[in-house]
């Protein structure tokens, strides 16, 4: 490269020198007469003034160029500086709101809104800093103008959701996951949030078709999804009933029982509509297929009114065939003891107690309320009926409705619980090992019969659960 450049140079040297050469050799004389004025000069003069005009020329436009040029580099490297500090206060106020730092966070939300010309980003900065602040007004007015950015409105909708969950408007909240469902079904998040809120509104219907495409999306654990599903069709009997379509509430309790017969609502439904229709010998075929794997105290006390038994003995054999089928299980043994007490055969009752764990230290609550019921009304022992009654209190527990998303305990089945909101979590279980003393408090809740009511059982909700699953 270098040669070749030489070379040019060495070529144009050369061509130049030529030229001077030739032109000595031919002199001649130039003369320019302008309003009186005259000038006599050489060629040559002529040609390195021309020469000398043209270097002044372009070294000018040069300057131009460079003057032209200058203001848009300044700005550059100001708006690159600018741009650099907003991003690191955007950066220290996501990591201010990771760390829960509400000031800190608003004060770089206010920086980075200030620097950065991308509101998307800011405005996700600062409604999550206003949100921690409690500023739920801001925190509101942030979410709702992402909603006009094509790529940040699912971001804004949940966002605008939680804020409703937590003002407790639920119906708005239910909107926004409709439109967040909308722009993205596949999203975990939104399918059970969606569910759970329609679950809790009662729009069964909906729930069950947004069910579905949590179980068509892989979203939902197909065992889940079958359980959730029989208990949105007992909620849809009940409507129905209401509705006055008593067919249409038959079949929903017979779908949902060929569903999931485990469930103890399930069972409950179907029966109690059989024997409404004064089908009581099917009802009582329905209750005995689903005590094996669904005992309660409430399918008994529907088994004996279906039956129509009055004659306490009678209504013991009744209980001793619906329990044939799974004798050995706690509510099978205090159905019948309840039953024997009312018979007043105290050694059956007695037997049957005793077989089911009274005597052990860990016996439930319920057994010892019996054995006190037992020597109350057998030997009219004061002193013993203390004792079990102090062991009833001192009981670890008993099976009961339990909400196995919040652990909260209910006097009743309930399709969504009141204390989380979760759709068929309630089930009727033993207390976990630590909760004694709160299942020893709600335990007598859990020996009334059932009044009206039905069942329900559900997926755990996620995070939205608020939202859920
Ligand atoms: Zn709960």
């Amino acid at each position: 490269m270098t040669l070749v450049r030489t070379l040019v140079w060495f070529v144009l040297l050369v061509v130049a020198m030529t030229l001077a050469v030739w032109l000595v050799e031919r002199p001649g004389v130039v003369t320019v007469q302008w309003h009186g004025w005259r000038l006599d000069t050489s060629v040559g003069v002529v040609l390195i003034v021309i020469v000398v005009l043209c270097v002044l020329a372009a070294l000018l436009y040069a300057l131009w160029r460079w003057l032209a040029g200058a203001p848009s580099t300044v700005f550059d490297i100001w708006g690159e500086s600018r741009r650099r500090k907003g991003y690191r206060a955007l950066t220290q106020g996501m990591v201010a709101v990771a760390a829960g730092d509400a000031a800190e966070a608003q004060r770089c939300a206010r920086l980075a809104e200030k620097l950065l010309e991308e509101p998307p980003l800011t405005r996700l900065l600062s409604a999550q800093a206003a949100q921690l602040a409690g500023d739920r007004d801001a925190a509101q007015r942030y979410f709702a103008a992402m909603l006009d950015d094509p790529q940040m409105a699912f971001l804004g909708l949940r966002g605008l959701m939680m804020q409703s969950l937590k003002d407790g408007n639920s119906s708005k909240a239910l909107a926004y996951a409709e439109q967040a469902f909308q722009r993205r079904p596949d999203t975990p998040w939104v399918v059970r949030s969606l569910f759970d809120m329609q679950a809790q509104a009662g729009k069964w219907s909906a729930a069950q078709e947004t069910l579905q495409v949590g179980l068509k999306r892989k979203i939902v654990d197909p065992e889940r999804g079958r359980t959730l599903s029989a208990l949105l069709l007992v909620e849809r009997s009940r409507a129905a009933e209401r509705g006055g379509a008593d067919q249409d509430a038959v079949d929903h309790a017979r779908a949902a029982l060929a569903l999931a017969p485990e469930r103890e609502p399930v069972a409950y439904r179907y029966a109690e509509l059989l024997i409404k229709r004064g089908d009581g010998r099917k009802a009582m075929k329905a209750i005995e297929r689903a005590w094996p794997v669904s005992p309660h105290p409430d399918l008994a006390q529907l088994y004996l009114a279906a039956a129509g038994e009055k004659d306490a003995l009678k209504r013991v054999q009744a209980l001793s065939r619906l329990t044939a089928g799974n004798p050995d299980d706690l509510d099978s043994r205090i159905a019948l003891a309840r039953e024997c007490l009312e018979a007043r055969l105290w050694g059956e009752a007695r037997r049957h107690l005793v077989a089911a764990g009274a005597e052990r230290p860990d016996a439930p609550t319920r057994l010892c309320r019996l054995m006190a019921d037992l020597e109350e009304q057998e030997y009219g022992d004061g002193e013993k009926v203390r004792q079990w009654l102090a062991r009833a209190a001192d009981s670890p527990g008993d099976r009961q409705w339990r909400c196995r998303s919040c652990g909260a305990v209910h006097d009743r089945w309930l399709a969504v619980c009141d204390s989380c909101a979760a759709f068929g979590t309630t089930e009727w279980q033993m207390p976990p090992p630590s909760s004694h003393a709160v299942a020893a408090a709600a335990a007598t809740s859990t020996l009334r019969l059932r009044p009206e009511q039905e069942v329900l059982p559900p997926d755990p909700p996620a995070e939205a659960k608020a939202p859920a699953s």
